[in-house]
Parts: structure tokens; C-alpha cells; sequence
């Protein structure tokens, strides 16, 4: 008996099992960012002199790569390990982004509100995850007006750890009450979000690139697939309107 012989790989795009939960990171993935995420660290290193033992320009390398992480992990990582600091500092990110947001407003990516739509219409839950706490979070939900829109929206506070541990997308599988990890899907642009995606066992981990990372980066942390921008995500599920 002779197997079959492939020169290709088949690129997994979907999980072994029927997608019971879709775990979705907010700002760059469903949530645009335009840079608002930088220029609230920046405030909040101006006021607090968070990040002064270092150059600013490996500061903000440091906030880049990081991205997708709890906030007081990256501010605490800035400041040395002075946890009193570090959270002063956290404190004034949630206030510069809260006025930045209020000032310019929060918009969603194209196509964000649709797909999730589109999720909850085919019985599939829908959880967001973020590395702000929860008073940011929920101004954003509120702008948006998604608040009906997801099941729950959850930040590190509410579950343990940030990404890139599991957490998050572990508590959003018991929320849910999905009957496996293989059931779920995590949705990120950063190499955090895909990392979380993988340590919590998820059967797809979906990298996007409306965000902070690219391709080559979301790849090898351990990406599955990763499409233009969450609208596509539908349609890589088997999911269309
Ligand atoms: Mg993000």
C-alpha cells in the first residue's frame, strides 16, 4: 500500500472541531490604534518618569515589541521592577488614553462589527481581550457601542496573568462554557496574542495585520493563518453571511 505523496503542506485555517468561541484582542486587531497606544505610554512616561533608565527610543522599542501585554507588566519591566512606580505610571496611561480617546474618538477596524456579527449569528460566542484594565476597556466598548455585541470583554485583572500566558483566553473558554480548547479560536495582531493563543491549547490561533506586528513575526511566533484584517475572518471559519 502506497501513501499518497504531497510537495505542499495544507495550511491549516480551521480547527479539527466545529468553532464553539472566538477570542478576539481589541486595539489593532478589532479596535483601530493609529498610534494612540504609543503616544499614551509617552504621557504617561512624561508624568511619571517611568522609563528615565533608559533612552526613549528603546523605551518605545521596548512598548512596541511588548505590545499586546498587561500594561503594568510592560510598565514595571520600563521602571526597573519598582512596582510603586509602575503603577503611577499605569494610572496615567489609563487617564492619557481615556482623554486621547475622548479627544479623537475610537473607531472600529472596517469590517470588525460585521464579522462579529457574523460569529454570534452562526451560534459562535465572542469574547474580547485586552492588556488595559478594565476602566479603558469598557470606555472603548462604550464608544463603540458594542457592549451587547460580545459576550464578555475581559482584561488581565479580571483573569490572573496577561499575555502571553493563557489566561485570558482560558477564562474566556470557561465564560463561555465551550466543551474543548480545540473548540476555540484567538484572534491577535501581536506575537503576544498568538503566543496566549498557543499556550492555552486553542485549536486555531489567527493573526491579523491592522496592528503592531507583521507577518513574519506573527508566523513565527506560532501563528496558524494570518489574514489582512479581521473581516476575513468569517469566511477563513467557514462562516459567511
Ligand atoms: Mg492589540
Amino acid at each position: 500500500m502506497t501513501s499518497p505523496v504531497t510537495t505542499e503542506t495544507p495550511t491549516l485555517s480551521r480547527p479539527a472541531v466545529p468553532v464553539e468561541l472566538v477570542v478576539l484582542d481589541m486595539a489593532g486587531t478589532t479596535v483601530r490604534d493609529d498610534g494612540v497606544v504609543e503616544r499614551a505610554f509617552e504621557r504617561a512616561a512624561n508624568e511619571t518618569g517611568v522609563a528615565e533608565r533608559m533612552p526613549w527610543p528603546e523605551a518605545l522599542d521596548y512598548v512596541r515589541r511588548t505590545m499586546g501585554q498587561s500594561k503594568i507588566d510592560v510598565f514595571t519591566h520600563l521602571s526597573g521592577g519598582d512596582t510603586a512606580r509602575a503603577v503611577d505610571a499605569t494610572a496615567a496611561f489609563e487617564r492619557a488614553y481615556a482623554d486621547l480617546i475622548a479627544e479623537e474618538g475610537v473607531e472600529p477596524i472596517a469590517g470588525a462589527r460585521q464579522a462579529l456579527e457574523q460569529l454570534r449569528a452562526a451560534g459562535v460566542s465572542v469574547v474580547l481581550t485586552t492588556g488595559f484594565a478594565p476602566t479603558t476597556r469598557d470606555a472603548i466598548l462604550d464608544g463603540l457601542g458594542w457592549r451587547a455585541l460580545v459576550d464578555a470583554a475581559l482584561s488581565p485583572v479580571d483573569v490572573g496573568r496577561g499575555r502571553p500566558a493563557p489566561d485570558l483566553v482560558l477564562a474566556a473558554v470557561i465564560r463561555s462554557q465551550a466543551s474543548s480548547v480545540a473548540s476555540v479560536v484567538v484572534v491577535g495582531d501581536t506575537t503576544s496574542d498568538v503566543a496566549s493563543g498557543r499556550a492555552a491549547g486553542a485549536g486555531l490561533v489567527v493573526g491579523v495585520l491592522t496592528g503592531a506586528h507583521d507577518r513574519a513575526a506573527l508566523t513565527a511566533a506560532g501563528a496558524d493563518a494570518v489574514i489582512d484584517d479581521v473581516s476575513a475572518l468569517p469566511a477563513l471559519l467557514g462562516i459567511d453571511a
